[in-house]
């Protein structure tokens, strides 16, 4: 069990010497006890309190991290059942499926899909992040050749390797060596010797059971080989079996923090039919799986799949906000037009879109109203003709453009009189409610 803030003091010096940046030992144990703070920052504290209290510090489910560079994939590290506690640590990777019975020129069109998956949606790169090859010949000769294929044309992507077959996996995950491949293979038959692979090449270990009882005692047994980087399968694969395993094994490791369980899950979405597929995954999306094996790429679904990603694992608690400043959008000269919206995320990437679309180059005022979109940011006394009027005229706009013409979104056409009257000299053109207006009203500007 995590220790309560009480339990954390009684085993710091009581001091209170504040060299960790709190004012007493208790301010500090609470601190540690939300984990907002790291026991390093004590310089005093003792050894046997440092053992006890970091192995009660620790995430409840373990981090792994899945290849190395920029690519890499970090998995676990998560602390709560929901996201209105606090934010998801890691999003789950998606990873497509290549199997080794494919031909040379359906791997290389496969792994350049998986390169060429990466899409930008408010600001963020979002992907499909790993391969997962699997040797569903079962020859341990087809998976090394694919493995080699995929080690040389996509050498940043990371992988996983699935295979049972001792042999296979050896071969397959040598051109990952250096590279934290994940081995999934290993179960109750061969569990110490996949355990020696995955040791070798540094690899983590993917460790699959029938059920959570045997999925704990194999995991426990593989921790005494001395490997710790696991990732865990129930053998779960129908929807409701997904979502039941998960829960549990969330449950387990956040409220019990029970150790056997706490390591991120994988799960296999594959399916016939590409729908069925997107279903499954998005119950592993939403329920804690940390990665999901999908048989396909196909826009529509990663576009499904990546917003709701996306949207689970942004803090609740913040906004997607941009900066408050004046965007210039392509070559905006002194005579361009002036619009201006709030800087909820969303809001400025749709309206900055459109105005790309529009090929009209203008500049876009984005004022904070602390992440609400327009509507929200006015009924909250946010995007006020005052507060409008103060920004245009702080901002120094007045130095950059020729012309004092402003144009506000139309769902706020009601400021457009006392935002006039509040910034002398300017006149404002009320655009249109929805962004995808903006380019004909931006070309009609124009000609
Ligand atoms: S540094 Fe350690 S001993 Fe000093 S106040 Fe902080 S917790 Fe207490």
């Amino acid at each position: 069990m995590a220790l309560t803030g009480v339990e954390i003091f009684k085993l710091l010096p009581k001091t209170n010497c504040k060299k960790c940046g709190h004012p007493t030992c208790l301010a500090f144990a609470m601190k540690l006890a939300q984990r907002q703070a790291s026991l390093d920052s004590c310089p005093d504290v003792s050894e046997d309190a440092r053992r006890i209290l970091g192995e009660a510090s620790a995430p409840p489910v373990r981090p792994i991290s899945l290849g190395v560079g920029d690519k890499a994939v970090k998995m676990g590290e998560e602390t709560v059942l929901f996201r209105h506690d606090k934010k998801f640590v890691n999003p789950c990777a998606f990873a497509l499926e290549i199997k080794d019975t494919l031909s040379e020129a359906d791997i290389t069109k496969k792994i350049e899909d998986v390169v060429n998956s990466e899409i930008d949606r408010v600001g963020q790169k979002l992907k499909i992040d790993a391969i997962a090859l699997t040797n569903e010949s079962g020859d341990a000769g087809k998976l090394e050749t694919a493995a080699k294929l995929i080690s040389s044309k996509a050498p940043q992507v990371p992988v996983i390797i699935c295979t049972t077959n001792l042999q296979a996996a050896e071969a397959a995950v040598k051109p990952f060596d250096d590279r934290r491949p994940l081995i999934y293979g290993a179960n109750a038959d061969n569990a110490e010797a996949m355990a020696n692979v995955a040791k070798t090449f540094k690899a983590t270990l993917g460790v699959s059971a029938k059920g959570l009882d045997e999925l704990s005692t194999l995991t426990e047994k593989i921790k005494s080989f001395d490997v710790e980087d696991m990732v865990i399968d129930s053998s779960a694969r129908r929807a409701k079996e997904i979502l039941e395993d998960n829960t549990l094994i969330r449950r387990a490791a956040i409220r019990k923090n029970f150790k056997p369980l706490g390591y991120p899950v994988i799960t296999f979405a594959q399916r016939e039919d590409s729908l069925h597929e997107a279903l499954i995954a998005t119950i592993g999306v939403a329920k804690y799986s940390s990665i999901i094996i999908l048989s396909s790429i196909e826009k529509w679904k990663n576009l499904a799949l990546f917003t709701l990603r996306q949207n689970l694992y942004t803090d609740p608690q913040v906004p997607m906000q941009v900066e408050q400043k004046i965007y210039k959008i392509g070559e905006a000269t002194p005579e361009a037009p002036l619009l201006i919206t709030t800087n909820f995320s969303l809001t400025y990437f749709i309206v900055s879109g459109e105005i790309e679309n529009s090929k009209v180059p203008c500049r876009l005022a984005v004022m904070d109203c602390e992440g609400l979109s327009v509507l929200t940011a006015w009924a909250a006394g946010k995007f006020t003709a005052s507060k409008i009027a103060q920004f245009i005229k702080e901002s120094g706009i007045e130095n950059e453009v020729k012309h004092r013409d402003l144009v506000i979104p139309g769902y706020v056409a009601i400021l457009s009189g006392s935002v006039e009257e509040k910034l002398e000299g300017w006149k404002v053109t009320v655009g249109p409610r929805e962004a995808n207006g903006l380019p004909a009203f931006l070309r009609a500007r124009a000609t």
